[in-house]
């Protein structure tokens, strides 16, 4: 998979050279370019936003750069691509469709996927409609209902979301299969050695029993049981 990130921060995506995303771009599961929205400006003060036409607070990011930005990674793109692969173009957004464990399934699917940060009230509405002109596939993503100051924290999100779901990156394919919401479920607690604990209070923790029993069948049922319970308790809304 390829991925493009444009952003006026892009040592904020430095985390994305760690642990199994970092791993998986060493190893050429994944081909992760950032690039700086501020080099597709023109005038001294490389400015990317403007003030709100119709007055109001804030600022707001300007067409041009943004234009240029994803026409020059486009190309870029398609020299290593290929000229007819298309990307997917994420755009993060509060006031975008929820981003959820089923669109990180789907969009691990894509060959390549260009995520446009956000910043100061938002980018200028035209460059969305420019885009659907174009024929580009445009997704709007929301990490949840707050706000945040700018898109690179939930291209983080996403991008970690979708590549851990990318054959070969996380090392036992198994553990994506039991994960909360792979599902629909919550997951059920899990305990590791050692099984009797005293904790710093001096209180003997100990794990549930049937963990220790070895009946593989009982154990899948109490774990199923557990999860049921649990996402009773703290997602009713999933259960429905
Ligand atoms: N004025 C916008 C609104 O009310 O919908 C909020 C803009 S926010 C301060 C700046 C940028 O942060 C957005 O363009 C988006 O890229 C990103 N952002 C903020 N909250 C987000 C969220 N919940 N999910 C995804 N991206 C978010």
């Amino acid at each position: 998979m390829r991925i493009d990130v444009i952003t006026i921060f892009p040592e904020y995506l430095s985390p994305l050279e760690l642990s199994l995303i970092g791993r998986a771009r060493r190893e050429g599961l994944v081909d992760l370019q950032v690039h700086d929205l501020r080099s597709w400006t023109h005038d001294r003060h490389r400015t990317v936003d403007d003030t709100p036409l119709g007055g109001g607070a804030g600022m707001v990011m300007k067409p041009e750069p943004w234009a240029e930005a994803f026409a020059g990674v486009r190309a870029q793109g398609q020299e290593s691509l290929g000229a007819d692969v298309e990307p997917l173009i994420v755009f993060p957004n509060p006031a975008g469709s929820p981003f959820t464990q089923a669109t990180a399934q789907e969009w691990s699917q894509c060959e390549w996927i260009i995520f446009a940060c956000g910043r100061y009230e938002g980018i200028d509405e035209r460059v969305y409609q420019h885009l659907a002109d174009i024929g580009c596939e445009v997704a709007l993503a929301s990490l949840g209902d707050y706000v945040l100051n700018g898109g690179e924290v939930a291209v983080l999100a996403i991008t970690e979301a979708v590549v851990r779901l990318i054959p070969g990156v996380v090392g036992n394919a198994e553990s994506l299969v039991e994960e909360s919401h792979s599902d629909g479920l919550l997951e059920y607690p899990l305990y590791t050695r050692p099984a009797s604990w005293t904790d710093p209070q001096g209180i003997l923790r100990e794990a549930p029993p049937i963990l220790l029993s070895g009946d593989h069948a009982k154990i899948a049922a109490w774990r199923r049981e557990q999860s049921l319970q649990r996402t009773g308790e703290r997602r009713p809304d999933l259960l429905e």
